[in-house]
C-alpha cells in the first residue's frame, strides 16, 4: 500500500455497535478534506463480541481500512502501541471508537501539524458532563498530584485523541517500555503541542471499558512509571519517624532518671507500633511496586500478540 498522509489510529475493544457510527464519521471526514490520502488502523484489543467481523467487512469494501487483531485482551495501551506500529502515514492520528473524540476537530489539527509550527495537535476536555462526580474529583487530584511530582507534564483532561507528525510517532516508538502509560509519554518525548479544547462528549454506543478500580489502577500505573516521588516520600517517612523515636527516647530516659518510672502507657505504646507498622508495610509496597514494573522490563515481553493482521 502506497503511503497515506493521514492514519487513524483506533483502539477498540468490544465496539461493535459504536463501530458503524465512527466509520460513517470516519468517511465523512474524507469529503471534508479532499486531495487527502487517509487509511483507517483498527485495533481489535480481543474483543468478544462480534467487533472483529464489523472491522472485516469494513475492510472488505474499503481499501482504507486496515486491521491488527490481538490473541486476546491486551489493554488499550496495547493496542495504541500496535496502531502506531502499524500506521504508515505522514501523520498519525489516534483516535477512540466511541465518538467521544470529535473528528470534527481533526482537518483543523490537521492543518495546525502541516503548517509545520507544530509536532503535534493535541485535545483536553474542558468539562466532565454525564461523569459521575466522584470520578471526577478524583481524576482531578491525580492530574493535579501527577503534575507536581512527574517530570512528564500532564494537563488536566488530556485525552488521548491527538495528531501526531511522523517524527514525533517515531519518537514514541522509539521508547521500548513495556509499562506503557501514553498520556505520559506523549508530554515525555516533546515536541511543541497545541491544545485544543472541547466539552465531554459521552459516548456514541456500548458502554465505558473502564470501571473506577480500573482508572484507579492505571493512575498507580501513571505515577509508577514517570515518578519516584514516591520512593522519596517513603525514606522521607523513615527519616521522620527515626527522629521522632530518638526524641521520644531521650523524654523516656530523662524522666525515668529524674522521676522514677511507674509501667503505663501500654495503649499508646500498641498503637504506636501499630502505627509505625503500618508505615513500614506501606513503604514496602510502594518499593514492590517500582520492583515489580522492574520485573516486567526485564522479562522483555512483547506488549501484545497480533492474531490476525491486513495487508
Ligand atoms: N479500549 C481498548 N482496550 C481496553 C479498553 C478500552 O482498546 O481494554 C478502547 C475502547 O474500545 C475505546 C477506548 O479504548 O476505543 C477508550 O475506552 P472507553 O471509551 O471505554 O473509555 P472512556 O472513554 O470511558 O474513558
Ligand atoms: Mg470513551
Amino acid at each position: 500500500m502506497q503511503e497515506r498522509e493521514i492514519s487513524i489510529v483506533v483502539p477498540c475493544y468490544n465496539e461493535a455497535p459504536a463501530l458503524p457510527h465512527l466509520y460513517t464519521e470516519l468517511t465523512a471526514l474524507k469529503q471534508k478534506l479532499p486531495g487527502v490520502s487517509f487509511e483507517f488502523v483498527l485495533v481489535d484489543d480481543g474483543s468478544t463480541d462480534g467487533t472483529r467481523d464489523v472491522i472485516r467487512d469494513l475492510s472488505q469494501n474499503d481499501a482504507d481500512v486496515r486491521y491488527v487483531f490481538f490473541s486476546r485482551n491486551f489493554g488499550k495501551e496495547a493496542a495504541l502501541l500496535a496502531g502506531l506500529e502499524a500506521a504508515r502515514g505522514k501523520y498519525v492520528a489516534v483516535m477512540d471508537a466511541d465518538l467521544q473524540d470529535p473528528p470534527s476537530l481533526l482537518p483543523e489539527m490537521y492543518s495546525v501539524v502541516k503548517s509545520g509550527d507544530y509536532d503535534c495537535a493535541a485535545t483536553r476536555r474542558v468539562s466532565r458532563k454525564g461523569e459521575p462526580l466522584i470520578r471526577s474529583f478524583f481524576a482531578r487530584s491525580f492530574y493535579r498530584l501527577m503534575s507536581k511530582i512527574s517530570d512528564a507534564h500532564i494537563v488536566d483532561g488530556v485525552r488521548d485523541y491527538r495528531l501526531m507528525s511522523r517524527r514525533m510517532v517515531d519518537a514514541i516508538l522509539s521508547l521500548k517500555e513495556y509499562n506503557r502509560f501514553s498520556k505520559g509519554i506523549f508530554s515525555w518525548v516533546g515536541f511543541e503541542t497545541r491544545w485544543f479544547e472541547y466539552q465531554n462528549i459521552e459516548r456514541v454506543a456500548g458502554e465505558t471499558k473502564w470501571s473506577f478500580w480500573k482508572l484507579f489502577l492505571y493512575s498507580l500505573e501513571g505515577i509508577t512509571a514517570f515518578s519516584t516521588a514516591p520512593l522519596i516520600f517513603a525514606s522521607v517517612m523513615g527519616m521522620l519517624f527515626c527522629l521522632i523515636a530518638f526524641i521520644t527516647i531521650c523524654v523516656v530516659v530523662v524522666k525515668t532518671l529524674l522521676w522514677g518510672d511507674p509501667v503505663a502507657g501500654y495503649p499508646s505504646l500498641l498503637s504506636i507500633i501499630l502505627f509505625i507498622g503500618g508505615v513500614q508495610l506501606f513503604a514496602v509496597g510502594i518499593l514492590g511496586q517500582y520492583l515489580a514494573k522492574t520485573y516486567l522490563e526485564t522479562k522483555k515481553r512483547p506488549v501484545y500478540i497480533i492474531k490476525e493482521q491486513s495487508k
